[in-house]
């Protein structure tokens, strides 16, 4: 009798506009072995499949070996997951609707899942990270704008359209900054990075505080951060209004979904406490009184360089296992 053995390891692939980002992942989370090559350099879809495939038995064949592979996941823009398709995707190279999950798994011999980086980014969360054991959890990616992906009961919630989640284009202030989405005052506008820098300049026109932001021509979310580190008040300030607002946003959006726990991601959660402290104080003051001290608010604990692959890896664990070789 054939002895049946557990595969331990997936690939998980993030497809990205600049760079394919491939890792091996074993069950733990730990990214035993990882690449990437360049998007752009592979214009043609059955190019790019090729390359990704030679790639992945190579990284497999140099650590452990192909056999030890249990499945891939991959996480890319305008990927569906039921379709296992990209659609449409704006800034890919490939045009119309790709089978990219089908085209792979004709290749590599073993079972493919295609996802959208929000929810992947939501399910490595789940599996790796700060939302471990929960089934009811909001990931948040904030940085050029705000995007968001919510767990109910274990699922993902997408909505009739599939646009849950759109927390970044709610209103916060009626009549407000205009939003490039159309709208006026969406949270996105007062908290994501191009916001931060317009608090910055807003604070400094009604404040004469010395700030070594005065000094600095193309101030961006970053630098601001850098100079709160620095213990510039006025910058700790920007991060203080920024984190108030942002703590009503969420508070709003937890008094709907009542999560476990809010996971920030992004560019912008770099700032670290400078935007955690005022956020989650702001969260307290306005979120429904049931859930006050209920709520965990924090950042993402996963390594910034990981979080993508680890989450196309998560994918994979969820794919069922197919072989060709058995
Ligand atoms: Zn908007």
């Amino acid at each position: 009798m054939q002895a049946t053995s557990i595969k331990k390891r997936v690939i998980g692939v993030d497809i990205g506009n600049a760079v394919t980002s491939y890792a091996i992942v074993d069950v733990r989370g730990n990214v035993i072995a990882h690449d990437q090559f360049a998007t752009p350099d592979y214009p043609d879809i059955n190019r790019y499949v090729e390359k990704l495939t030679e790639s992945i038995v190579e990284i497999a064949e140099a650590n452990g070996g192909y056999e030890a592979i249990r499945s891939v996941g991959i996480s890319c823009p305008s990927a569906s997951h039921t379709s296992g398709c990209i659609e449409n995707a704006a800034n890919l190279p490939w045009k119309g609707i790709i089978p990219l999950a089908a085209m792979l798994r004709d290749r590599l011999g073993i079972a493919v899942a295609l996802g959208n980086d929000a929810h992947n980014t939501a399910l490595g969360e789940k599996m790796y990270g700060s939302a471990h054991g929960m089934k009811n959890f909001i990931v948040l990616n904030l940085g050029v704008g705000l995007g968001s992906c919510f767990f109910s009961e274990g699922h993902e919630h997408q909505g009739a359209q599939g646009y849950a989640g759109e927390i970044g284009h709610t209103c916060l202030k009626d009549d407000g900054r205009p939003c490039p989405c159309g709208l006026k005052g969406c949270l996105e506008t007062y908290v994501a990075a191009a916001g931060i820098v317009q608090t910055a300049k807003e604070l400094l026109a009604e404040s004469d505080t010395p700030s070594k932001m005065r000094d600095i021509e193309h101030l961006d979310a970053k630098t601001i951060s850098a100079l709160c580190d620095e213990g510039d008040e006025l910058a700790i300030e920007v991060y203080r209004r920024t984190g108030y607002l942002f703590g009503i946003g969420l508070a709003t959006y937890a008094s709907i979904v009542n999560p476990e726990a809010i996971i920030i991601t992004g560019g912008v959660s770099h700032a670290g406490k400078w935007l955690l402290e005022p956020t989650q104080e702001s969260f307290e003051n306005h979120v429904f009184r049931n859930m006050r001290g209920k709520v965990l608010v924090t950042l993402s604990e996963l390594n910034d360089q990981e979080r993508d692959v680890l989450g196309a890896s998560a994918l994979a664990w969820e794919v069922q296992e197919y072989s060709l070789f058995k």
